[in-house]
């Protein structure tokens, strides 16, 4: 009955000497049993094994009468190793002691081992592989950040040397001509005034030509000084070209561009010049967007500022009403 068995069987006696077998586990190791008969169980046992075997399993099982489900490998015919879970049991039989063990194959078990191991080996370099392009991933984007910071900090930059003049500091003319367009475009959509301021200095060139051009420069430094000092929030001062600026006023109409030109013009006629004093004259429009566009509004403005210098300079004139200002004006 046992030879049928779906596990190796085995008794020893107390010194390890088998003393029967089943079919089982024969085939198991692939001996025949009258290989295995009187043999010590040694045979049976790797080296390694054999030392478990006599100083664990056994005195285990000499203690309490068994032991259960031990792990342990025996050796093939061919000296294949073979796992096994072992059940073994003492009895007496006719005054002496043996040992009967039983030896359920483990090679699915230890496959299965094998298999986790590897998969947890797997998983283990998957998860440093991860932690490596994670790492990889962090410094790519710390680098961008980086860059793009230097990449905006370098548009400021460039930003500002296209729109701002050299010389003054104010806007130059490319950014007076995209801010006009922006307010035209915006005087269409919520009709407000808007007016335009286009300044000359009276004979600059007297200056340039007596103190010499680092002067005239100066001179012009501090004249940017003044119309920004004296501009609103809202107002848009630039420099037009040479000796000319331009202030764009948005929300103001005629009347209120007079003021404000005529306070730049007072402003720049008291302020403490380095050399002589100057004077400028002032050419104001204001926007009539039923009738006109840009490069007429920019004329009419200039019209006027040639009005101010042919009626005797140091004045302001107003396009539209043909409104003049000049220093003797009360
Ligand atoms: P007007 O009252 O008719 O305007 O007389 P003006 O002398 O100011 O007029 P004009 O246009 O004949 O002279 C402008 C001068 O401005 C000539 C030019 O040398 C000078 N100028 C233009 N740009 C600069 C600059 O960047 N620096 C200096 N120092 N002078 C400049
Ligand atoms: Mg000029
Ligand atoms: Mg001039």
């Amino acid at each position: 009955m046992l030879d049928r068995a779906p596990c190796g069987f085995l008794a020893l006696t107390e010194g390890g000497v088998i003393l029967a077998m089943n079919a089982t586990l024969l085939a198991l190791l692939a001996y025949e049993r009258h290989e295995l008969h009187g043999q010590h169980v040694d045979t049976l046992l790797p080296l390694a094994g054999r030392v478990f075997f006599h100083t664990y399993l056994l005195p285990l099982v000499a203690m309490h009468g068994k032991a259960e489900e031990i792990f342990l490998a025996l050796r093939s015919k061919q000296g294949a190793q073979v796992p096994v879970l072992t059940n073994a049991v003492r009895h007496e039989r006719q005054g002496q002691f043996v040992y009967d063990c039983v030896f359920m194959p483990m090679h699915q078990r230890s496959q299965y081992e094998d298999d986790i191991l590897r998969a947890k080996k797997a998983a283990e370099e998957a998860i440093r592989l991860k932690d490596q392009a994670n790492r990889t991933l962090e410094e790519i984007r710390v680098t961008l950040e980086a860059k793009q910071a230097e990449l905006l900090e370098a548009n400021t930059r460039l930003e500002a040397l296209v729109t701002i003049d050299g010389l003054t500091q104010l806007k130059n003319r490319r950014a007076f001509e995209t801010q006009l367009d922006f307010q035209i475009a915006l005087v269409a959509q919520l009709p407000s005034p808007l007016s335009l301021l286009l300044i000359d200095i009276d004979h600059f060139k007297r200056i340039n030509d007596t103190f010499g051009h680092p002067v005239g420069d100066h001179y012009l430094r501090t004249l940017a000084e003044i119309l920004q000092q004296n501009s609103r929030e809202a107002d848009f001062a630039a420099r037009y070209g040479g000796e000319e600026f331009a202030m764009i006023l948005p929300n103001t109409d005629h009347l209120e561009a007079l003021a404000v030109a005529e306070r730049l013009r007072k402003a720049v006629e008291t302020a403490a010049w380095a050399k002589v004093s100057i004077t400028i004259s002032i050419g104001a429009a204001t926007f009539t967007p039923e009738s006109q566009q840009k490069v007429a509004f920019v004329a009419a403005a200039d019209q006027a500022l040639y009005q101010s210098k042919a009626s005797g300079r140091n004045r302001v004139t107003h396009a539209n009403a043909a409104t003049f200002f000049h220093a003797n004006d009360p």
